[in-house]
């Protein structure tokens, strides 16, 4: 039975996860699905940086808590990761909740032609939370869409990656102290990444500067552009990382989506354009940090891993404190 994609859903309505307790009503996270960083505004960043940041505090202290015991999340990728998934895995358990994972849906019932509103339903019976990554831009609100139980985007085809770019945020003010003032470059694949999508309408709320760095046929999506214009920010757009190395805060480095191409002889052509190397990384501010969300490919050579500036390793760990405080905060508990 075919099934109508629908719209993203911004705001939705509290769902089923029991009788709101009042202490944690004033969150504005409670019950919510996360489908895009449009529902994140200044305020509800703080909020939820504060709440990783104890987070962060608590595993460092103890290892684990006992404040998500009794719930379930249910991990749904119909994608490849290795991050997202353990670290949302990671995250309930050391919550003190238990995982239903599900990293190969070849050998569910997806692979009989279940439908995905069918297979949302089956595990929203089972669970409290549910994970979603798919190929398709739209799935985690068409998920949202059937599901009572809240629905965390993990990434919807070439749409967005909403739980990255907090992390991604959140690594920001960890090494800088700050995101206002910044200049930001994005360099690489910033048609098919979903990463950058989702980090540049998040800065948006921030006094940022943009730079976009990509082949032609690799350029930032119009809508994305739009959503930057609309806020009154200044941004540039070139192919060449050079002219602009020595003048960025932040650079963010992605890999070309192989998988996103039609032609792979076109993906070959850009695969290797960029390459972030001890002696591009030479001509950089002292006081600036590199960035990835990894996997990466070529785009960063092993010899800048032990430069202080370095970011991407201290990301990866920050996604587990960042979905610690999402998955406390969507089941009232943060
Ligand atoms: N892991 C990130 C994603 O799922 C970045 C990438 O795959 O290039 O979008």
């Amino acid at each position: 039975m075919d099934y109508e994609p629908q719209g993203a859903k911004i705001v939705t309505p509290n769902k089923n996860v029991g009788n709101m307790p009042a202490d944690h009503a004033r969150n504005g996270f409670y019950g919510q699905d996360i489908l895009s960083v449009s529902q994140f505004d200044r305020q509800k960043l703080e909020y939820i940086f504060k709440v990783a940041h104890e987070m962060r505090v608590l595993v460092e202290r103890f290892g684990s808590a006992d404040l998500l015991h009794g719930k379930i999340l249910a991990n749904l990728f119909y994608e490849p990761s290795t991050r997202t998934s353990s670290s949302f895995m990671a995250a309930m358990l050391r919550l003190g909740g238990q995982v239903i994972p599900i990293n190969n849906v070849q050998y569910s019932s997806v692979t009989k032609g279940e439908s995905l509103p069918d297979t949302i339903r089956t595990l929203e019976s089972y669970s409290d939370v549910i994970v979603l990554r798919h190929p398709e831009v739209g799935a985690a609100a068409t998920a949202a869409h059937y599901a009572a139980n809240p629905i965390i985007n993990a990434g919807d085809g070439v749409g967005e990656h909403p739980t990255q770019a907090l992390l991604d945020l959140f690594t920001v003010v960890e090494s800088l102290g700050r995101i206002d003032k910044l200049r930001v470059a994005m360099v690489g694949d910033l048609k098919y990444g979903r990463t950058v999508h989702s980090l540049t309408k998040l800065l948006v709320n921030y006094e940022v500067e943009f730079v976009f760095v990509s082949p032609e046929i690799l350029a930032m999506p119009e809508d994305v552009l739009n959503v930057v214009r609309e806020h009154g920010h200044s941004f540039s757009v070139t192919d060449d990382v050079n002219p602009v190395i020595g003048e960025v805060d932040v650079l963010y480095v992605t890999r070309v989506q192989k998988e996103r191409f039609t032609d792979l002889a076109q993906y070959d052509r850009v695969r290797d354009q960029y390459v972030v190397d001890e002696a591009l990384m030479e001509r950089a501010k002292r006081d600036m940090i590199v960035m990835h969300p990894l996997p990466r490919i070529n785009e960063i050579s092993y010899g800048v891993d032990d430069d202080p500036r370095a970011a991407y390793f201290k990301q990866m760990r920050n996604g587990m404190y960042i979905r610690m405080a999402l998955l406390a905060a969507v089941l009232g508990k943060a």
